[in-house]
This record gives C-alpha cells, sequence and structure tokens, in this order.
C-alpha cells in the first residue's frame, strides 16, 4: 500500500462493518488465548535466555525479566488505538535494557536478542514504529560496543548494516499482508454504500482516491451515441467532460482491449500528450474496463501525482476490484432505478401516472403550504371517448390517447404537469396558478385536442387547507358538472367555505 499507511474509507459502517451480535457467552474475553500464548512464547525465550548466555546469574537473570516484561507491555497495547512511538515504546524500552546488560557484561549474545526484537516490530508495524526502534537497536548496540571495543566493536557494525536490511523488506511485506487484508471488509462497506445510495457512481468516485491512494478518479461512460464521457469523477469540474477517440486515449485503449491499461509515468511516455500529465499534476495513470454483460460498460481511470512502479501494487488491485464491484453495483442501482422510473410512468403515452402523479401532488402541497403559493388541479376527460372507440377500434383509441398527451403537454407549461390518471382521464397539477389561471390554461388545453374530438375538465382550486383527496373530490365533482352541461366544457370548483373560526363558534354558544 502507498506510503501513508493503510488508507481510510470513510463510510458508514452499518451494513458490511456493521458490528458483530455475539449471542451467548464466549467465556472470558476473545483476546485472552492469542495474549497466552505470546506469553508463553516470550517466557520460553527468556528461559532460553537464562539458561544458554553465559553470564552472571544476575544479569541472566535481568534479561529474561526484560523479555518477560516486555511481553506484558504488548499485551497491554493490544487492541488500543496508539501512535507509532507508543507502539515502539515496549521495543525501545527492551533495546535499552539489553544495552544495559550487555555494557554490564560485555556479553556478544545480546545483539542476537536485539535482532530478535527489531525483526518481532518490523513483522507487526509500521513502518514510522520501525525507524524508531531501528534507531533505538543502533543506540543499544554502539553503548556497549564502546564499553567492549575490542569484543563488541565489530559485531556492532555488522548488526548495524544488517539489521535495516533483513528488517526494512519485512516490513514492507508484511505491511502489504496487512492492507490487503484490511481491504475486504473496507471493499464490502463500499459495495453496502454504493448499493444504499441513489447514486452509487458518486459512492465510488467519493471512496476511490483513499481507498486507492490515488489523487485523481473518474468513471468514464458511453453516451447514447457511443462517445465516452466523464460521468463521476473526484473532481467536479471533470463531470460531462467528453474523452475524445485519439489513438492515445487510454480510456478508448482500454475500451479496445477490453482489459487495464497502465501507466507509470505519463512524463516519460512519449506518445502521451503532455496535457495528460498536466492534469492535476497526474504522474501514473491506470484505467480499468468496468464489465457489464460481457462488454465494457464504462472504465475507471485512477490517478496518482507521485508515481507508481510496480502493477502489481496493491494500489493497482484495488482499482481493479473497485472497477469490478462497479460494475455489479452500479448495473443494480441503475436497474432500480429504471424500475422505479418505469413504476411511475404510464406505458401508452410516456406520461406519469396516477402513482407518480400523487407524489407530485403532495409535494406540491407542501410546497405551496409553506410559500403560500396557489396552486390548482384539472381532471381532462374525452368526450364520448367509448364512440370513438366503437366507431374507429381500439387501436385508433389508444392512437388518439397518445398523440392527445403530446398535444396537451404542448399545450402546458413547463413545471405543470400532465399525467394519465387512467382509462381516457387525464390529470393536471398547476403551480403557482389560482382558479382563473387554471381555467385560463385548461381552455388552451382543451382546444389543442387533436382529431376534432373534445374534452371535458373540472378544475380545483387548492384552499390551502383540505386534503389531497377533498380536494380530487372536488375536481371529480366538477367534471360531472362539465359532462352533465353537455360536455366539451370546463367547470371550476367553488372555494370550500371556510371552518368557523373561534369567535363565530362562540356566537353559535347558547348565551
Ligand atoms: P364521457 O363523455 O361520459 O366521458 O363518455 P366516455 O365514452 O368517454 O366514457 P366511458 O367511461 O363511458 O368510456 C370510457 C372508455 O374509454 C371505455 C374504454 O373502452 C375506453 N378506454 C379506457 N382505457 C383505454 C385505453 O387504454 N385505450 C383505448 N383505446 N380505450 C380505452
Ligand atoms: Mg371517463
Ligand atoms: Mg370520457
Amino acid at each position: 500500500m502507498h506510503r501513508g499507511g493503510t488508507p481510510k474509507l470513510e463510510v458508514d459502517p452499518a451494513g458490511a462493518d456493521a458490528p458483530v451480535l455475539v449471542v451467548g457467552d464466549a467465556g472470558g474475553p476473545p483476546w485472552l488465548p492469542a495474549v497466552a500464548a505470546e506469553l508463553l512464547a516470550f517466557t520460553a525465550i527468556a528461559a532460553a535466555v537464562v539458561v544458554l548466555i553465559p553470564g552472571p546469574d544476575a544479569t541472566r537473570a535481568g534479561g529474561g525479566l526484560a523479555l518477560v516484561a516486555l511481553a506484558t507491555w504488548r499485551a497491554l497495547l493490544r487492541g488500543r488505538a496508539v501512535g507509532p512511538v507508543g507502539r515502539a515504546l515496549p521495543a525501545v524500552a527492551f533495546a535499552a535494557a539489553m544495552a544495559v546488560l550487555a555494557a554490564i557484561t560485555g556479553e556478544p549474545l545480546y545483539d542476537v536478542i536485539l535482532c530478535f526484537n527489531v525483526l518481532l516490530v518490523a513483522l507487526q508495524n509500521d513502518r514510522r514504529t520501525l525507524a524508531i526502534v531501528l534507531a533505538a537497536t543502533w543506540a543499544a548496540l554502539a553503548v556497549p560496543a564502546l564499553v567492549h571495543p575490542a569484543g563488541l566493536g565489530l559485531r556492532a557494525l555488522v548488526w548495524s548494516v544488517l539489521l535495516p536490511l533483513l528488517a526494512l523488506p519485512i516490513q514492507r511485506r508484511s505491511q502489504e499482508l496487512r492492507d490487503r487484508v484490511a481491504l475486504g471488509p473496507r471493499l464490502r462497506a463500499l459495495q453496502a454504500e454504493m448499493l444504499a445510495r441513489p447514486d452509487s457512481r458518486e459512492a465510488l468516485v467519493r471512496a476511490a482516491p483513499e481507498l486507492a491512494g490515488c489523487e485523481l478518479v473518474a468513471l468514464v461512460e458511453p453516451d447514447r451515441a457511443g462517445a465516452f464521457v466523464v460521468t463521476a469523477a473526484s473532481r467536479d469540474d471533470l463531470v460531462g467532460t467528453q474523452v475524445p477517440d485519439v489513438a492515445h486515449s487510454l480510456v478508448h485503449r482500454a475500451n479496445r482491449a477490453g482489459a487495464p491499461v497502465f501507466v507509470p509515468d505519463a512524463r516519460r511516455t512519449a506518445e502521451l500528450p503532455p496535457r495528460l500529465a498536466e492534469l492535476a499534476a497526474i504522474t501514473s495513470w491506470f484505467c480499468a474496463p468496468v464489465m457489464g454483460s460481457g462488454v465494457v460498460a464504462a472504465v475507471l481511470c485512477a490517478g496518482w501525482e507521485r508515481p507508481v512502479r510496480d502493477p502489481g501494487d496493491l494500489r493497482i488491485d484495488v482499482v481493479r476490484s473497485l472497477a469490478s464491484e462497479a460494475s455489479t453495483t452500479i448495473d443494480h442501482t441503475d436497474l432500480l432505478r429504471s424500475l422505479s422510473a418505469s413504476a411511475s410512468r404510464d406505458q401508452l403515452t410516456g406520461l406519469t401516472n396516477r402513482r407518480g402523479w400523487d407524489g407530485l401532488l403532495a409535494k406540491e402541497m407542501a410546497i405551496s403550504r409553506s410559500r403560500g403559493a396557489p396552486l390548482s388541479v384539472a381532471i381532462i376527460d374525452l368526450d364520448r371517448f367509448k364512440d370513438y372507440n366503437d366507431l374507429n377500434g381500439h387501436p385508433a383509441g389508444d392512437r388518439l390517447l397518445r398523440t392527445a398527451a403530446g398535444a396537451w403537454t404542448a399545450a402546458i407549461r413547463q413545471g405543470d404537469v400532465l399525467a394519465r390518471w387512467g382509462g381516457e382521464e387525464f390529470t393536471l397539477l398547476l403551480p403557482d396558478c389560482g382558479g382563473a389561471c387554471a381555467l385560463e390554461v385548461v381552455e388552451r388545453v382543451r382546444r389543442s385536442t387533436p382529431g376534432g374530438e373534445t374534452c371535458s375538465a373540472g378544475i380545483a382550486s387548492w384552499d390551502g387547507r383540505e386534503s389531497a383527496i377533498e380536494l380530487f373530490e372536488r375536481m371529480d365533482e366538477a367534471l360531472y358538472a362539465a359532462k352533465a352541461a353537455g360536455r366539451d366544457v370546463a367547470m371550476l370548483s367553488p372555494l370550500p367555505a371556510p371552518p368557523p373560526s373561534p369567535g363565530d363558534a362562540a356566537a353559535l354558544l347558547p348565551a
């Protein structure tokens, strides 16, 4: 993973990372067996020190005790969030104890124990902790060597060179393994987040830079015309940018090959235009295809300012994992969105259906109430449509419904909503429109009815108090009145009487 250690993913821990609900008692803390095993191992090593290393009894016992103390300290730190200095402290104290013992005894084997100490730190800690312990160990080797230069000088020199050569690769490798293990839950958390959010693309590009330790992430998808366009990016100004289909385009290369494209250093790659390298000072690029149903559905690109040289780098693996994650979650959320869109759309006319209209009416009522703006609704019903069907056939009736929907939509303002309520009945939602305004709009709509057909309409202006059902009932009554009046007419429902004020109510009470 990148030098700063494991990147953190700031996502809601609900889902993949949610704490486990433990039912029943496991009998003692879960970390106890591991701590006990570690204490046992250290005690065994301490016993070996006491038995094997020659020298005064007190000194050997001191060495053994120091080892047990180190194990105890490490056990106390287990599970606690401490910084690199805190994590280094037990090993530093141990090195100091060994230095004192080596200085007193002049015993050379203490440097082997110091080496064990450093390697243990390298296996389990980050690079900063290791650097602190290495520095302490050099001091622990130098002090006894100064006291006993003949016996310890050369050994101290050899160990000083050997230790970093041994410990640094061990630390790097074990860190990478720890990062790889930690990545699984992070990717699961991101997947849960992507599935939970309405826009999975946004969740992906917001989380990706931290996960992949990169500075730039962009999801590029083909539009209807087949041109690749940035649909989501960690930098807002890139969204909507079209990626031209030129020879050096990494996106198009990844698309054509159906395989990832890696550029370790854009500045050293002559075939790439300088603009690509200048973009946010990115040095390394990795573009991975996002597959969907066997074809490239999108390309996920990541850019790093500091070069990533190795295609086997964990950061590259993270982007590949994100690309495969993206294919399932984006498919899933797109499907849900299109299902929810089609659930509120009428198939014949393409208009909002009754379900969609109900939702929009509730929203507009809330807006109207908060702004004190007028709001009207209307229902439009084709006259004698049954006769039209009987005369011209059902398919012709369908055509009339479709052309009427188109003509009526063209006759209303943007912001007004025409919905198909059912059959040959359509509803109109007219925000910012009082009774007189609604009559005007509905007359315009009625005049645009195609095929020489006519329609009747009932209109109701909301009084700001009645419920959606009460409002609908008034509108429906007005339509009945229009039909009863001979059709081809619009009727406006009178506003309901205001409820009696407290004063009026008091007047009704007996004196
Ligand atoms: P009125 O003027 O009183 O509204 O008379 P009408 O004939 O329009 O009303 P009625 O309710 O008697 O008949 C409505 C007709 O609309 C009956 C039904 O066959 C027809 N209809 C409903 N939905 C559709 C549809 O999706 N396509 C077609 N072609 N006809 C439909
Ligand atoms: Mg009807
Ligand atoms: Mg009708």
